[in-house]
């Protein structure tokens, strides 16, 4: 029985690895670059893509929504007057708790991936099974607060090893919280030694700036912008 499960198990990624290679080709042949933002629930993403979106300076981006149901966060983004797609998991897809490359796939027909440079695909908050599946993306964001605790790069390893960057976000709550900074520091290198780390706020506008530059250089292809 266990064997079985586990074969079950390896064909799924596989067959999610050759369609996000197909998405890969599509995001190629368009000139897109695309980045897979993670996190638990309640993290600040969308917050930090309100921040960002609305000025990348003559970049072209598009949003890929992710949320179980509901549209609250595509009708936030909606205001910033970028091409943004809502995706839900339920219950067409039976309320899956990530994206993986088939559900985003269906999706590409509606962005105008010719006309832009940047995709940035929000995954569903769920700091677990995001991780096992590659949507064809070029790197991987993954938000983690300081309300969450420091020990959550222990916790959930997979997450924190296969990002590129690392925003930890809401520090200007940090005065008010028992939170160890270089304690989560500390954990995010004992799992992804060196990763890229951003302190930001969402909320204060702190490191805002990094995370937009770091965002345009993803989209910056030929090196020609700043
Ligand atoms: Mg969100
Ligand atoms: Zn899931």
């Amino acid at each position: 029985m266990h064997r079985t499960k586990v074969k079950v198990v390896a064909e799924a990624l596989d067959a999610n690895n050759t369609i996000a290679a197909a998405n890969r080709s599509d995001f190629d042949r368009a000139g897109v670059r695309v980045v897979n933002f993670m996190s638990a629930p309640g993290a600040g993403k969308t917050a930090l893509l309100e921040r960002v979106l609305a000025d990348l300076a003559g970049v072209r981006v598009g949003v890929l929504e992710g949320d179980v149901q509901g549209s609250i966060d595509a009708d936030r983004l909606a205001g910033l007057h970028v091409p943004v797609v809502q995706l839900n998991t339920s219950p067409g897809f039976g309320g899956e708790c990530h994206l993986d490359a088939n559900i985003v796939r269906t999706a590409l027909p509606s962005l105008p991936l010719d006309d832009l440079d940047l995709l940035v695909i929000e995954n569903v908050g769920n700091l677990v099974c995001p991780a096992e599946f590659r949507v064809g993306e070029d790197r991987r964001v993954m938000v983690c607060s300081v309300t969450e605790g420091e020990d959550k790069p222990l916790k959930y390893p997979l997450m924190f090893r296969t990002c590129d960057l690392v925003l930890v976000n809401k520090i200007d709550l940090l005065p008010h919280l028992e939170y160890d900074l270089d304690k989560l520091l500390y954990n995010v290198d004992q799992v992804n030694p060196g990763v890229e780390r951003l302190l930001v706020s969402a909320r204060t506008g702190e490191g805002i700036e990094s995370w937009r530059a770091w965002l345009m250089g993803i989209a910056d292809r030929e090196g020609t912008l700043a």
